[in-house]
């Protein structure tokens, strides 16, 4: 007995930024829910049951199955079972762990408490709309996200790539192009990790996070601590959208949104006075009319680790950008 807050059953251990609370289920899931809320990055919060497997949630044993060494864990978020459990199965049977969960603030709650290395989310759910989860995740977390649609309208892709997703599959799916992707998504978010723990080289730009330096050609470009991070930021997410709240949390710290968008517009535009003043110039700071800003960096990178695959696709955020274009010349 003795949650933090009730009588009720311990059944787990919250830890934030290292300090522990022993709570029941409700209050742990209203705790989680909380600091969620507010912003507090997934980095500073761990939780581990104490008792029983989790009632919300079907974790598949995947034991049972002829495993390849994989392992990835994915967490299916879909409320439509009819689609979840097939593919729960099939993504078993390539290897992966899986959790489904039926509704936004479980998705959201599980991607906190499991971590996965991927997220497979339905547009239509229960509880919260899976774009809202999508913003309010991104706000925290780079963890890759696939997103199943049924909706083929273009402005519904444009939204859930700006708001963050990774890349889209649209239901009916055919299930050996959504494991492609799925593959490719984990595969490129892992080597994203190791190709840019410190140091970004496209051999025109580089960037040591570490050191704090910027050189275009070889020449050290001088930016404030702000300048850098936002830099840094667009570099790590090569042609993603990075939405103005998630710049304004990764760069101020800045997670309850109390920072306004003018201050990422001017911290860009002195960013740009800078670099177009190197041989890069400013062009490859890319602005997706008021949703965020993205990197493009050079076509072809001479790329200084051939082993290290591209870390990421650019193809979507020019897809973002070519609708944009062939609208306003209709229009
Ligand atoms: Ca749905």
């Amino acid at each position: 007995m003795g949650g933090l807050f009730c009588d009720r059953d311990v059944e787990f251990v919250l830890c934030v930024d290292g300090r522990e609370s022993r709570l029941c289920a409700k209050c742990h899931d209203v705790s989680l829910l909380y600091l969620i809320d507010h912003g507090v990055a997934a980095t500073l919060v761990d939780t581990r049951r104490v008792a029983n497997p989790s009632a919300g949630t079907t974790a598949v044993p995947a034991e049972r199955t002829q495993l390849k060494a994989n392992r990835s864990k994915i967490i299916l978020v879909e409320d439509d079972l009819g689609i979840a459990q097939p593919l729960c199965r099939a993504l078993v049977r390539e290897g992966y762990s899986v959790s489904i969960v039926g509704d936004g603030p479980s998705g959201l709650r599980q991607a906190y408490v499991q971590r996965p290395d991927l997220i497979l989310l339905d547009l239509g759910l229960p509880g919260l709309d899976g774009l809202e989860v999508l913003r309010r995740l991104r706000a925290v977390s780079d963890v890759p996200v696939i997103v199943l649609t049924a909706r083929t309208d273009e402005v519904d892709v444009i939204v859930g790539l700006t708001a963050g997703a990774d890349d889209y599959v649209c239901k009916p799916f055919r299930l050996a192009e959504l494991m492609a992707r799925i593959e490719r998504a984990v595969q490129r978010y892992r080597s994203t990790r190791r190709w840019t723990k410190h140091v970004y080289d496209d051999g025109l730009l580089r960037l040591d996070s570490l050191q704090r330096e910027a050189c275009v050609a070889g020449v050290p470009v001088s930016l404030t601590t702000t300048e850098f991070r936002l830099l840094d930021l667009l570099v790590r997410h090569p042609g993603m959208v990075q939405p103005l709240d998630k710049i304004l949390a990764r760069v101020w710290d800045d997670t309850v949104g109390n920072g306004s968008s003018a201050r990422v517009k001017f911290a860009v535009s002195r960013l740009r006075r800078k670099l177009d003043l190197t041989a890069m110039g400013s062009a490859p700071i890319v602005s997706a009319r008021g949703l965020g800003y993205f990197f493009r960096p050079p076509a072809v990178p001479a790329a200084v680790d051939k082993k290290s695959p591209q870390p990421a696709s650019y193809g979507h955020a020019d897809n973002v950008l070519n609708i944009l274009n062939a609208r306003d010349r209709t229009s």
